[in-house]
C-alpha cells in the first residue's frame, strides 16, 4: 500500500487497516470519518460517559484524509475574519469568545498528547506570516488593528519590524511579518494515528474499509449493513461530497505539499525557525510551512485546480505544475534552498463550504451531528469542534455550545458546472491578484470584489 504522504510514509509503524464492519450493528453513537474531527469527537464523548458504544468507520483508515496530509500547523486560525465572526454572531463578545476558544485549544491539544502519550512531536511556538510586499505589510497593520479593536493584545497577535521577522526567518524581501503565538508544529499522521489507538483502547470500535453511502435518520449505510445508533456524527470533511443527500455541502479543493531532504545545520542557520515555529507570508494564494522534527522544510500551498462534479480521485495528490511552483516559490523565499532535494510531493482534499465558515452542530430529531468546512484550518478547529459534539450531544449548555459557529448553516455550493466555474475561477483571482499586487503596490481590487463574493 503507498502512503498518500510523508507524514504517513514515514510512520515508525507501517499503516495496516482494520478489518472493515462485520454486518449490521446497533450502537449509541455512530461517527463516520475517522480524522481529527471524528476521533476527538470519540475521544471527548468516552471521556464524558465511558458506558457509551461507540462505533467509527471510515473508508479507508484512520488518517487517510487532510488530518493525514496536513501541513502540521496546529493553529488557532479560522477560515473567517473576526469581523464576519462577529457579523454572523450578532455580537463582538461571540466572534472574541470564538477566537479565545481556539486559541486556548491549541494548549488543550498539547496537554492531551502529553497526557496519552501521543508522541506527534508537538513543539508550540507560534506561527510567522511575513509580509513581503508594501500591501502584504498594510494587510497585516490591518489584521493587528483588527485584533486590537476585538480587544486582543500583544500576546496574542504582534507586528513585527522587518528586523524581528528576519531574525526569526531570513526569507527574501522581508519588510515585516505578524507573529501569534497560538500554533504549534505537529507531525500530523502521529496525531491522528496515535489518537486512534487512544480511542480503541478507551472501549471505541473502529471498523476501516467502511465506506458510508447514506447516513439517514439515525442509521449509517454501508455495504456490509447499517450501524443503527442514537446518533450519526457525519465527520467526513473534503468527502463529504461521496455521501448521498450531502453532496453539495462541502467543496473539496486539494491543497498540495512537498518535502525537502533533511537540511544541514548550516543550511537552518541561514534560514532560521529555530524553534519550529510555522509560517506563511501574505499573499492570496495560501502557502504554508514548517521545520519538521527531523530538520526537512515541510512546504505547501493551494493552486490546484477544483475538479468538475466534486470529484476526488488518488491522481488530483499530484500536479507536477503546482508541486514545481511550490519549490519556485520556496527557492525565491530562500536562495540557499536551490540545491536542495525534494524528497516527497503529495496533496489532499479539505473541505470547504459555500460561506467559508466552518461550522458545528447537531440537530437531535434527525438524529444527525455534523462538524466541518474548516477550509485549511481544521488541524485545531476540529478539536475544538469534538469537545462541542461531545456537549451538545449529551445535551449539556457549556460555554463550547452557545459559540457562533454552532449550528451555524452555510448555504449549498451551486450545482455544476456553476460550482466548478465558480471555484476555479476564484483560484484564477487569488493568483492574478498576487500578480497585481506585485505589479502595482497597491491591493488587488478583484481580490477584494472576490472576497465580497463570498461575504467576506
Ligand atoms: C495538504 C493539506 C494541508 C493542510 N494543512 C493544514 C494545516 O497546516 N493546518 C490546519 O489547521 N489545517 C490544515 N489542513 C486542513 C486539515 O488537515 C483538515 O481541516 C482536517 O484534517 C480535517 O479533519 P477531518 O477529520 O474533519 O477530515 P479528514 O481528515 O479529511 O477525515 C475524513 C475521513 O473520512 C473518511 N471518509 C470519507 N468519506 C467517507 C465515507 N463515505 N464513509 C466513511 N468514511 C469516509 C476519510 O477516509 C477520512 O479518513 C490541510 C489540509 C490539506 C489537505
Amino acid at each position: 500500500m503507498t502512503a498518500p504522504s510523508f507524514w504517513l510514509e514515514t510512520l515508525p509503524r507501517p499503516v495496516v487497516p482494520r478489518p472493515p464492519l462485520p454486518g449490521p450493528r446497533e450502537a449509541d453513537i455512530a461517527i463516520v470519518g475517522a480524522g481529527y474531527t471524528g476521533l476527538w469527537t470519540a475521544y471527548y464523548l468516552k471521556k464524558a460517559d465511558p458506558a457509551l458504544r461507540i462505533v467509527v468507520l471510515d473508508a479507508e483508515y484512520a488518517g487517510f484524509g487532510a488530518s493525514g496530509r496536513n501541513g502540521g500547523w496546529c493553529s488557532a486560525l479560522f477560515p473567517s475574519s473576526l469581523g464576519k465572526v462577529a457579523k454572523v454572531a450578532g455580537s463582538v463578545q461571540g466572534a472574541v469568545a470564538l477566537q479565545r476558544a481556539l486559541n486556548e485549544t491549541v494548549d488543550e491539544v498539547g496537554r492531551v498528547v502529553a497526557h496519552e502519550g501521543i508522541d506527534c512531536e508537538y513543539t508550540k511556538s507560534g506561527t510567522l506570516i511575513l509580509a513581503r510586499t508594501p500591501v502584504q505589510l498594510e494587510r497585516a497593520r490591518e489584521e493587528v488593528a483588527e485584533f486590537r479593536k476585538f480587544g486582543f493584545d500583544d500576546e496574542d497577535l504582534r507586528l513585527l519590524t522587518a528586523d524581528e521577522a528576519r531574525a526569526e526567518l531570513a526569507a527574501t524581501d522581508v519588510l515585516g511579518a505578524t507573529y501569534s503565538p497560538h500554533c504549534a508544529a505537529i507531525q500530523p499522521a502521529k496525531l491522528v494515528r496515535g489518537l486512534a489507538e487512544v480511542v480503541e483502547r478507551m472501549g471505541v470500535e473502529i471498523f476501516e474499509q467502511t465506506p458510508v453511502t447514506s447516513v439517514w435518520n439515525g442509521q449509517a449505510h454501508t455495504a456490509q449493513g447499517a450501524v443503527t445508533a442514537e446518533t450519526v456524527v457525519r465527520a467526513t470533511e473534503g468527502y463529504t461530497t461521496t455521501i448521498a443527500g450531502h453532496k453539495r455541502a462541502l467543496a473539496p479543493v486539494y491543497s498540495l505539499m512537498l518535502a525537502t531532504e533533511p537540511l544541514r545545520p548550516e543550511q537552518w542557520d541561514q534560514i532560521g525557525l529555530a524553534r519550529r515555529q510555522t509560517f506563511s507570508d501574505g499573499r492570496h494564494l495560501i502557502i504554508y510551512g514548517q521545520r519538521t522534527a527531523d530538520g526537512r522544510l515541510a512546504f505547501g500551498g493551494r493552486g490546484a485546480p477544483y475538479h468538475f462534479g466534486s470529484s476526488i480521485k488518488p491522481e488530483f495528490d499530484s500536479d507536477p505544475r503546482v508541486h514545481a511552483e511550490l519549490k519556485r516559490v520556496l527557492d525565491e523565499m530562500f536562495p540557499v534552498l536551490r540545491d536542495v532535494r525534494v524528497d516527497h510531493t503529495w496533496g489532499g482534499a479539505l473541505g470547504v463550504p459555500r460561506d467559508w465558515f466552518a461550522s458545528v452542530g447537531y440537530d437531535r430529531a434527525a438524529k444527525l451531528a455534523y462538524a466541518g468546512g474548516y477550509v485549511g484550518d481544521g488541524v485545531g478547529a476540529a478539536n475544538l469542534a469534538g469537545r462541542t459534539l461531545a456537549d451538545l450531544i449529551q445535551g449539556r449548555r457549556t460555554e463550547l455550545t452557545v459559540l457562533p459557529w454552532v449550528n451555524h448553516r452555510s448555504p449549498n455550493w451551486e450545482i455544476e458546472p456553476f460550482r466548478w466555474i465558480g471555484a476555479n475561477l476564484g483560484l484564477r483571482v487569488m493568483d492574478g491578484a498576487d500578480a497585481e499586487e506585485s505589479r502595482t503596490g497597491r491591493p488587488s481590487r478583484r481580490a477584494a470584489l472576490f472576497g465580497r463574493f463570498l461575504g467576506a
